[in-house]
């Protein structure tokens, strides 16, 4: 789905990935889940390009829902794969502390956990080899994405700003669509390591200039990260 010139969603508001795509090639935030292969190859082909002309994906953190296809991009077309140094064990081999689930709703829930297996999401093949990235890091990727780290919901969360596309991607450091109650609008996403630590990481977002505000779950966010830090927290009340 095209959501400006240069920037595309793959997946929906259950699971989201992005793809930018710049004259210097493609660079894929999030890998979904497995089943996104097909999704990325459809998007590809509506915009006449192929796999090889990606030039690197960028995992916001290592949680299965995020790393997908991942190994399959690396494998088959020497994709390389980045992720924060503090998540690139999560992204290896799945391993993470068990949070509390807290309220859901059993509708929401069901959507989740049942979109999530029939895009193959209990069949996670991890990332055998990672490029660790840092905080700060300015990727040699098209669009010249910036790593900026938002620890919290898991210890490597990080979110990437592209300014050639105008937004900035931040994975799970906050949703615009709770997965487990289905309630709308910006709030703190769950299965959070860390939720204060989270909530400190979003004032990270209020230097930054951008036009999308771009979840792994829920619709996209046009407005300024700026605005951001505060409607999350409102949202949680
Ligand atoms: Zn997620």
């Amino acid at each position: 789905m095209k959501l400006a010139p240069h920037l595309h969603r793959l997946g929906n508001d259950i699971v989201a990935s992005y793809l930018v795509d710049t004259d210097e090639g493609i660079t894929l935030v999030d890998a979904g889940l497995p089943g996104h292969w097909n999704d990325l190859q459809r998007e590809l082909e509506a915009i006449g390009k192929t796999p090889a002309d990606i030039r690197g994906l960028i995992l916001t953190h290592g949680d299965s829902d995020h790393v997908g296809f991942a190994e399959r991009l690396r494998r088959e077309h020497g994709v390389p794969v980045f992720v924060h140094a503090a998540d690139a064990q999560r992204a290896r081999t799945g391993e993470k502390p068990k949070t509390p689930m807290g309220r859901m709703k059993l509708g929401a829930t069901l959507g989740f956990f049942g979109y999530a297996l029939r895009k193959n999401g209990m069949r996670t093949t991890y990332v055998k080899e990672v490029v660790e990235v840092r905080d700060g890091d300015v990727l040699d990727l098209p669009g010249a994405p910036v790593v900026i780290g938002m620890p919290g919901h898991s210890p490597g969360s990080i979110a990437v700003h592209i300014p050639a596309a105008d937004a900035v991607f931040v994975g799970d450091a906050l949703t615009t669509r709770h997965v487990l109650t289905g309630r709308e609008g910006l709030q703190p996403a769950p299965f959070t390591d860390d939720p204060a630590e989270a909530s400190a990481s979003l004032e990270r977002l209020a230097a930054l200039k951008a036009s999308w505000v771009l979840p792994g779950h829920g619709a996209p966010w046009r407005g300024s990260p700026a605005d951001v830090a505060a409607a999350v927290r409102a949202g949680t009340a």
